[in-house]
């Protein structure tokens, strides 16, 4: 059974944990570098992306997860998974990122914790998905190799690939439907 590890040091590991289960495939929890050994996919979850960052240097997760995706390994980053992804974060030019995607990203672009929402939005291949927007970014620059998947409705663009990366600015793990994990499960 293929093996999708869930970065788990900090965020909403559970709901992506059940999506996972839920379409068939186990499920590791990513902690530690060794813990990636086994995973083929991967999953960032929201959460604080200065916190991913912190924690996930101090023992050398974020450079075993850096070589994983350099490497091929498809991975899925959402809301603060985004902006890990991310080569740099608009407003705070010193917050470290992982790097891994042409894109750059604007945090909390929606406002406070109260602005979030739940919505409808249309996604490139897969239809309407409602989807929950919880302190989320959006993408301000897209290099040329990554495909528009999603737009917001004032055209901020919230849905992206590149190669084997995909990432985008809301939770579809919060509202049930696992059309989006299956579209990252055959990338
Ligand atoms: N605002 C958070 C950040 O900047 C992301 C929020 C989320 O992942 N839901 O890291």
């Amino acid at each position: 059974m293929v093996k999708v590890g869930i970065f788990a040091l900090q965020g909403d590991v559970s709901e992506h944990a059940n999506m996972v289960k839920r379409l068939g495939y186990e499920v590791v929890y990513v902690r530690n570098p060794e813990d990636m050994n086994s995973v083929e996919r991967f999953i960032i979850p929201g959460g604080e992306s200065t916190v991913f960052a912190k924690l996930s240097a101090q023992n050398g997760l974020d450079a075993e997860i850096i070589n994983r995706v350099k490497s091929g390994m498809p991975v899925f980053g959402t809301c603060a998974g985004m902006i890990l992804l991310s080569s740099g974060v608009e407003q705070y030019p010193n917050q470290p990122t992982w790097n891994l995607m042409n894109i750059k990203v604007r945090r909390n672009a929606y406002g406070r914790q109260l602005q979030s929402e739940i919505t409808d939005i249309q996604v490139e291949d897969i239809g309407v998905m409602s989807v929950a927007f919880i302190r989320a970014p959006i993408i301000t620059e897209a290099g040329e190799n990554v495909k528009i998947l999603a737009y917001d409705d004032k055209s901020n663009i919230i849905l992206a690939r590149e190669k084997n990366i995909l990432a985008g600015a809301f939770h579809p793990e919060i509202t049930g439907d696992t059309r989006l994990h299956e579209y990252f499960m055959k990338m």
